[in-house]
């Protein structure tokens, strides 16, 4: 596993950070322990950079694994936070559920804010302030916009990105692979730590699983990348990927498989509550059930969260 410094932050970490979205309730709802366990094996193995976010509800699974391995473990997460106010809890609650002082970065989850320095000006003053005291070690932007990037790259009180970029462009909100590359290239040469995300697309870039990864890590030049996994055979295919072993084509087959999808079930009641959820604007709202564009669906799982009636699930 290689190793590398995300910018200016002090922060080393491992080429493959553990995602752990899938994991959580809002797709897989792996139990803390299975899924704790999947975490410590990817520590075990080398890892050790993992990225979450409030809204991922896997806190327990984290701690789960942090509680039963000794080494250094760099931890990003991250919250939709647009107040002062509401930033401050997010981060004492992070903190609490992880049972730490500190964290290592904390983000700006602004996927569909296309201008989060503004329009999360209050969030952005509670980080900084936390990062005085000590409580927070660099501040971070998670966007997947060429535009929120672009103003990341060039704000001096962002210290890491976290920029959705894979070889096709789904999910890039408002350009396309080139215009992303391009916001990620003036990131770098700002000195900001970056990271990438989505480099499958979520679950829609399963095809080449190897070739998807590197065209992020060697083409886009960003070498540290968040890959989502919930099952032993992701990790070894990933492990394999990030130290540049070859794939086994059986484990390359079998994990190319693990296709998700996002289903609205006979519960939808056509609310459309779950419309403004989705940053990909892949919901509409159709003879009074929801339907869901495949083509623009990243399988994140945001839209189930808000739904009340519990009618979308990733799986
Ligand atoms: S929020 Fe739930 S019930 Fe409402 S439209 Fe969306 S899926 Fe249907
Ligand atoms: S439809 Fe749901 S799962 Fe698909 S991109 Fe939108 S929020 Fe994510």
């Amino acid at each position: 596993m290689e190793y590398y410094d995300l910018g200016l932050s002090g922060l080393r970490v491992s080429a493959l950070c553990f995602g752990v979205l899938p994991m959580g309730p809002l797709q897989a709802g792996l139990t803390v322990e299975d899924g704790g366990a999947l975490i410590l094996e990817g520590l075990n193995r080398g890892i050790n950079f993992i990225d979450t976010a409030e809204i991922y509800q896997t806190f327990p699974h984290i701690r789960w694994a942090l509680e039963r391995f000794t080494g250094n473990v760099v931890l990003a997460s991250k919250s939709i936070a647009v107040t002062y106010q509401e930033m401050q809890e997010s981060v004492a609650k992070c903190l609490d559920s992880l049972n730490r002082d500190s964290i290592d970065i904390f983000h700006l989850h602004a996927a569909r804010d296309s201008n989060p320095l503004i329009n999360r000006a209050g969030a952005l003053e509670a980080l900084l302030e936390l990062k005085n005291k000590g409580i927070i070690r660099a501040v971070g932007l998670a966007c997947h916009s060429v535009k929120g990037v672009l103003q990341g790259a060039l704000d001096p009180n962002i210290d890491v990105l976290f920029a959705l970029i894979n070889h096709t462009g789904i999910g890039i909100l408002d350009g396309n692979v080139e215009e992303m590359a391009e916001a990620i290239a003036l990131a770098k040469s700002q000195s900001k730590g970056i990271y990438a995300m989505k480099a499958l697309g979520g679950g829609n870039l399963l095809d080449d699983i190897t070739r998807n990864i590197n065209f992020v890590r060697f083409e886009i030049g960003v070498p540290v990348i968040a890959v989502g996994m919930l099952r032993q055979a992701e990790l070894e295919m990933n492990l394999a990927i990030f130290e540049d072993r070859p794939v086994l084509n059986e484990l390359a087959e079998r994990t190319g498989q693990y296709r998700k999808k996002a289903k609205v079930t006979f519960l939808c009641k056509g609310c459309g509550q779950c419309i403004s959820l989705c940053h990909n604007n892949a919901i509409r709202v159709l003879n009074g059930k929801a339907l869901i564009d495949e083509t623009n669906c990243l399988l994140c799982g945001y839209c189930s969260r808000g739904c009340p009636q519990f009618a979308i699930r990733v799986i």
